[in-house]
């Protein structure tokens, strides 16, 4: 079994689609093993997302995801990083495949509804980031 991060974004939970994407995400065979909601603050963002520091889309990225409250998830699957990113579909949600999360949600390549984990290192710094091993069940 491997365990992956996501995060449901401002932009989605905005929208209540915080049930659909938690339906897709256990009909689809994973187990919620972690989960809570929170606003990230700006200091939390920029940490999340350091590996990006250089981008050109660093600072309007860390500002969306400190705009609303978000789902933080831990996920359980066999392959969960791959098959997460799989579920969620490209970055750019124009160039998602059909049924996928960000062709059926996304707003625009920024405001993309949902995170995931892209490698067994970040899977497993991005859990601890936000979950402590007691909270993951
Ligand atoms: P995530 O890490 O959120 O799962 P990803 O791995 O598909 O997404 P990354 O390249 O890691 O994509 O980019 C992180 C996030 O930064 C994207 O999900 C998106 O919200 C934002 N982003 C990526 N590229 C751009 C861009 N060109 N313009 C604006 N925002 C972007
Ligand atoms: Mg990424």
């Amino acid at each position: 079994m491997e365990r992956t991060f996501a995060i449901i974004k401002p932009d989605a939970v905005e929208r209540n689609l915080i049930g659909k994407i938690l339906e897709r995400i256990e009909s689809n065979g994973f187990k919620i093993a972690g989960m809570k909601k929170t606003q990230l603050s700006q200091k939390e963002a920029k940490g999340f997302y350091y590996v990006h520091k250089e981008r050109p889309f660093f600072d309007s990225l860390t500002e969306f995801m400190c705009s609303g409250p978000v789902v933080l998830l831990v996920l359980e699957k066999e392959n969960a990083i791959t098959a997460w990113r799989d579920l969620m579909g490209a970055t750019n949600p124009e160039d998602a495949k059909e049924g996928t999360i960000r062709k059926d949600f996304a707003l625009s390549i920024e405001k993309n509804s949902t995170h995931g984990s892209d490698s067994a290192e970040n899977a497993a710094y991005e859990v601890s980031y936000f979950f402590s091993e007691t909270e993951i069940l």
